[in-house]
């Protein structure tokens, strides 16, 4: 089915451009996401919540008195990057603490986190919750391993009630916590989806066929079954969740949700015998709520999520609110203007302005962003096949997550460049812009990456041979202390291990050490086929990785391999210092 859509590149910030002009009265675009038009009285707690595009109504459309304050939106299906977080966690903040919640993905994690440890740097309360749901993607007793889908709006919801109540930051992480342990949801898929612009669907269901707990991003499902009528559907789900109802629950709320192209009135067909099973196993259903909030572009699918109530949960989800996609009651909101914000455009993030830079540290700038595009050419040449790798256990989009980041990587640079930027700062830059355009789990790494070597470097002097070697290091070092991954994981770490470690070992720098770091890369990428993953997405499918080597560390080794390469063909740095 083709898209509605100009260049899928611009899909995603089209898209929320446009929500905000088809809700001017109620939403407002900030750096990185959205907020409300009229902000929550001084003193309230602020609730953010975010994730990928390609959800909607998650998350932008959750915003609204009663709920979400803030909405920090990524590209399609990949997290927002941390500065784009820490943006709408500034501008929601009404000075009583932020609370921070999202789904369990990896991505999601590491950029929520970092965005919140920045924030907290600057003195602001922030507290962060992962949504785990999926029962389909771990065992009850590994919460963690468990991925956030639907039963998102359901914490998000008593959080945001929590707050709208006037509770202090302690107590709305109480309740969203309390919720989200008495929150399940398991989905089911009968077709898969497709990218915009992409050339045919990120995954299938077998025809005829439906896949039992596949994910919102396409990672596969658990289990494929023959199509069954709506009835049959209904009662597997809902006997799959009841199995894990805590014994004390007898009042709950139910959302049936529909991922993308599944009709209301089907939903309504499945919803009938859901309400009719649940009545029969003595629940009581409290409000609940059928049709479409957390989708996965034109999935056909649906899923089911049981909120088992007690008192203080049941009076929050009956509390009122009010957002693009998601009314209860009604909700007082404060008089005056629709927009009360102080400033006129309080942006949060502002972009400082250019350090000075010495020549010579301006020549560096400009082999760092020959070097960024040489790389930006070798990722281009290898998408389809780091998406197909990422496609055998992981949800497919390491190919396109690692073409955005690096594009607007080096776009970034030469732009520094042009405006006279040192080494150091041209670098920097690209980092952000590597992370805030390539989301996922890759991109907050490949930022940190980028960080961690430009770190090493100033804005007034050109690096010698040992600092580059010990800039290189540090960003392997990076990407462990971030990601806590551990050799042996089957991340981008199996490749960087061997490659940091070459490095050390060597003492100096030269091309042929790095050459030879760059090999120990292969090898390490090549031997990850013969592990199973352990971490990040694959984790939810570890037998499916076998044979397939690792999507990042395959990447990783490309990269570092180009730039051995490009910095072969480039003139050395004036002052590069071997002698
Ligand atoms: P996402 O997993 O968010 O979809 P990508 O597909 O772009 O992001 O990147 C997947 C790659 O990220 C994996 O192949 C793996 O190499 C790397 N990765 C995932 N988690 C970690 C981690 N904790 N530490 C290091 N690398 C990781
Ligand atoms: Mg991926």
């Amino acid at each position: 089915m083709p898209h509605l859509m100009n260049d899928p590149a611009d899909f995603a910030d089209e898209a929320l451009a446009g929500f905000v002009a088809a809700y001017p009265r109620q939403i407002r675009a900030v750096h990185g996401g959205v907020v409300r038009r009229r902000r929550a009285p001084q003193g309230e707690v602020a609730v953010v919540i975010g994730g990928g595009s390609g959800h909607y109504p998650a998350f932008a459309g959750w915003v609204g008195p009663g709920l979400a304050h803030g909405a920090a939106c990524g590209n399609i299906f990949a997290s927002p990057a941390a500065s784009q977080v820490y943006s709408v966690i500034r501008a929601a903040d009404r000075g009583a603490g932020v609370f921070v919640s999202f789904g369990n993905y990896a991505g999601d994690v590491l950029h929520f986190g970092q965005a919140a440890d920045r924030a907290r740097a600057e003195g602001v309360d922030v507290r962060v919750l992962t949504v785990t749901d999926d029962i389909a993607s771990g065992p009850a007793s590994e919460p963690e391993l468990r991925r956030g889908i639907a039963g998102d709006l359901a914490v998000f919801k008593i959080a945001g009630a929590a707050a709208a109540k006037g509770m202090p930051l302690d107590e709305v992480e109480r309740v969203a916590r309390l919720a989200n342990s008495r929150t399940i949801t398991l989905g089911i898929a009968f077709d898969g989806c497709t990218l915009p612009g992409a050339e045919g669907p990120l995954f299938t269901v077998p025809e005829n066929h439906m896949s039992l707990g596949l994910g919102i991003h396409g990672e596969p499902g658990l289990e494929d079954r023959p199509m069954a009528p709506a009835r049959e559907i209904a009662e597997l789900l809902v006997k799959r969740l009841l199995a894990e109802a805590p014994a004390d629950a007898k009042r709950i709320t139910v959302l049936f949700n529909g991922l993308g192209t599944v009709k209301y009135e089907e939903l309504f067909v499945a919803y009938g015998t859901v309400d009719s099973l649940l009545r029969k196993a003595d629940y009581e259903i409290v409000e609940p709520v059928v049709g479409e909030q957390c989708t996965s572009l034109d999935m056909a699918g649906v899923s089911l999520t049981i909120v088992f109530l007690d008192d203080e949960l049941e009076s929050l989800w009956l509390a009122p609110c009010n957002t693009p996609a998601y009314q209860f009651g009604s909700v007082d909101e404060p008089a005056g203007a629709d927009d009360d914000w102080d400033g006129s455009d309080d942006d949060v993030e502002v972009l400082d302005t250019i350090p000075p830079a010495t020549d010579e540290s301006r020549a560096t700038a400009k082999q760092v962003a020959l070097l960024l595009d040489s790389v930006r050419a070798v990722v281009e040449t290898n998408e389809t096949h780091l998406g197909q790798l990422d496609a055998v256990a992981g949800d497919g989009d390491h190919g396109i997550g690692m073409v955005r980041g690096v594009r607007a990587a080096s776009q970034s640079a030469s732009e520094l460049v042009a405006q006279g930027a040192g080494a150091m700062s041209t670098l920097s830059r690209a980092a952000d812009a590597w992370s805030e355009h390539a989301g996922g789990t890759s991109g907050a790494l490949w930022g940190a990456i980028l960080r961690a070597v430009a770190s090493h470097l100033d804005d007034s002097s050109a690096p010698d041979a040992e600092t580059l070697r010990l800039a290189a290091i540090s960003g392997v070092n990076a990407v462990q202390e971030l990601g806590k991954a551990e050799p042996g994981d089957k991340t981008m770490v199996d490749a960087m291990a061997p490659f940091g470690a070459s490095l050390e070992k060597a003492q100096m720098f030269d091309t042929a050490i790095w050459s030879a770091a760059v090999a120990a890369a292969h090898e390490g990428a090549e031997k990850t086929a013969n592990i199973v993953a352990r971490r990040g997405r694959a984790r939810n499918h570890a037998e499916a990785s076998l044979g397939t080597p690792d999507p990042g560390a395959v990447s990783f080794a490309l990269i570092v391999a180009c730039l051995g390469e490009s910095a072969a063909t480039l003139a050395r740095p004036p002052a590069r210092n071997e002698h």
